[in-house]
């Protein structure tokens, strides 16, 4: 129906431009609409239409918004693969870019749909993080090296293909820290990890250039967290003791009353 077909290619338009809009990394934003709310809406609604998103929602009730689901609970029912499941230790195919640019857009547009229903089931300081290894394969787009990281003052990013870069050489004293982490498909416990605080990654544009980029502090973190995901290793695999989310929370508010009574 040419209605219809109009529609569909009206809303490939906008995803493309919103797409690009939300990458951050290497896009020019230069001429680009603003993403609004309305946009941000129509991206959900028509990814939520036939992802996993959708397909779990219908079949589980839309219990991601209910109180007294576990926070990995919560998880699962926005589509997102939990400990345990052999799928997390697949390791993804990388792209031909450009040559599957189609893939990797489809792939992002996922994942931040996904995302996004993570943000609003929980409330993260800093991320989240996600990549194709954490979604069931539900079409082909989702095997292959596509990760997205959310920071409260960027938005989205996301990269194709990243490796981690570990040839360039850092300069001063030691830029490792041992701080907490999470992970969507492990969200009942935190645990304590040992990170490099600056990282680079090597990754592609989507019209195929190479290009190298560096992050930084919190975001070091999560794109280290995504590039284990893409390799088939969460990180409890490393020696981490974690511990129950209440544990950590009770722990944290402590923490913050006696910072603020400067003790
Ligand atoms: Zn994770």
């Amino acid at each position: 129906m040419p209605l219809i077909h109009t529609f569909a290619e009206a809303m490939r338009v906008i995803i493309d431009r919103l797409t690009a809009a939300v990458t951050g990394i290497g896009t020019q934003r230069g001429g680009l609409p603003p993403v609004t709310g309305e946009l941000r809406d129509g991206l959900r609604a028509r990814a939520l239409a036939d992802t996993p998103v959708g397909f779990v929602r219908e079949q589980h009730l839309r219990t991601d918004q209910d109180p007294e689901l576990l926070p990995s609970q919560q998880m699962a029912a926005i589509g997102i693969v939990q400990r345990g499941d052999p799928l997390l230790s697949r390791t993804a195919r990388p792209l031909r870019l450009p040559e599957d640019a189609d893939k990797a857009r489809r792939a992002e547009e996922i994942l931040i749909a996904v995302g996004e229903e993570a943000r609003k089931v929980h409330p993260f300081k800093e991320g989240p993080g996600l990549n194709t290894m954490q979604l069931h394969p539900t079409e082909e787009a989702l095997e292959y090296s596509v990760a997205v990281v959310y920071m409260p003052d960027t938005g989205w990013t996301t990269l194709y293909n990243p490796k981690m870069n570990n040839d360039i050489p850092r300069s001063g004293e030691s830029t490792r820290k041992l701080d907490w982490e999470g992970c969507l498909s492990f969200f009942d416990e935190r645990g304590k990890t040992d990170r490099d605080e600056l990282v680079y990654f090597d990754h592609v544009l989507l019209d195929g250039t190479p290009q190298t980029s560096s992050f930084s502090g919190a975001r070091a973190r999560l794109w280290a967290h995504e590039w284990d995901h893409l390799n088939g290793k969460i990180y409890t695999d490393y020696d981490v003791v974690t511990i129950p989310i209440a544990e950590y929370r009770a722990m944290r508010a402590a923490e913050a009353a006696a910072r603020e009574q400067g003790t």
